[in-house]
């Protein structure tokens, strides 16, 4: 597979830990200029300071990936340093763990608001330089919790099965123009958020048809696929990339 991706920019949000970073990594050695976005400052200040130490090309932005106001200026920030947007990975998200019946209002707002209202702003801000160019790559990190389900995460799993819907309704609206639109739903991926989940983790691992926890650069390669020249043809699909936890085709 040809991995060079020619000095595209990639904004990849929530880059500062976890699945984001390294994705962030990956699609710099795959010589893409990355945003790394994130509302950790000093999360994202070290990515960046991975990929450029690494030979790379990397600014970090700190914004919240939710607020339409900061996402609009990141996103000149982004053009004025690196260029016009051509690939975007919406990964940033928050995963509580809460009783359906005693989740506050405002709970379950904030969890809809960086999980599918951020992904919606995002790719409102993003799309219009891909569209310019004709090519571009949306892919969203989602959740194998929307293909299983998962007990005491309504909220989140309601935001991530949005964002699922999202992703094959721009797919189609958009399938003419040369971007795509992809997800990538990961299973149990070892990041501090999985750690922090109220889950015994190597127990769980024992009951993956694998029989381990996902690294972070699982899903990195799955990203870097959809983001590459390679995968032109495919909009609107799904890389379930889980270990074998769910085998269906969404
Ligand atoms: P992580 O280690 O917690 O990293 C997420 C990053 O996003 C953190 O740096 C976090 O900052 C940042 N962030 C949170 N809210 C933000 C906002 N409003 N704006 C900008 N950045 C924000 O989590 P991860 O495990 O890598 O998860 C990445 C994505 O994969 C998430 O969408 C998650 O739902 C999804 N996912 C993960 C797993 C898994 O097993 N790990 C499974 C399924 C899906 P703070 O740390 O300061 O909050």
């Amino acid at each position: 597979m040809t991995r060079s991706l020619n000095g595209k920019v990639a904004i990849v949000t929530g880059a500062g830990s976890g699945i984001g970073r390294a994705c962030a990594l990956r699609l710099a050695e795959d010589t893409a200029k990355v945003a790394i976005w994130d509302i950790n400052a000093a999360g994202a200040e070290e990515t960046a300071a991975m990929i450029v130490a690494a030979g790379g090309s990397a600014i970090a932005i700190t914004a919240d990936c939710s607020d339409k106001a900061a996402i609009a200026a990141a996103a000149d920030q982004t053009r004025a340093k690196l260029g016009p947007i051509a690939i975007l990975v919406n990964n940033a998200g928050i995963a509580p763990f809460t009783p359906f019946l005693n989740t506050e209002d405002a709970l379950f707002d904030k969890v809809i608001a960086i999980n599918l209202r951020g992904p919606w702003l995002m790719t409102q801000q993003a799309l219009p330089d891909m569209l310019a160019k004709g090519w571009g790559r949306v892919i969203n990190i989602t959740s194998s919790s929307v293909q299983t389900g998962s007990p005491m995460q309504g909220h989140y799993v309601s935001a991530k099965g949005g964002l699922m819907g999202m992703t094959k309704a721009l797919a189609l609206e958009f399938a003419a123009s040369g971007v795509t639109f992809n997800m990538v739903p990961p299973g149990f991926i070892d990041t501090p958020m999985m750690r922090a989940a109220p889950i015994d983790a190597e127990a769980f691992a024992k009951t993956l048809p694998m029989k381990r926890i996902g690294q972070p650069e699982d899903i990195a390669a799955a990203v870097a696929y959809l983001a590459s020249e390679e995968a032109s043809y495919i909009t609107g699909q799904t890389i379930s990339t889980n270990g074998g936890r769910y085998m269906g085709s969404h």
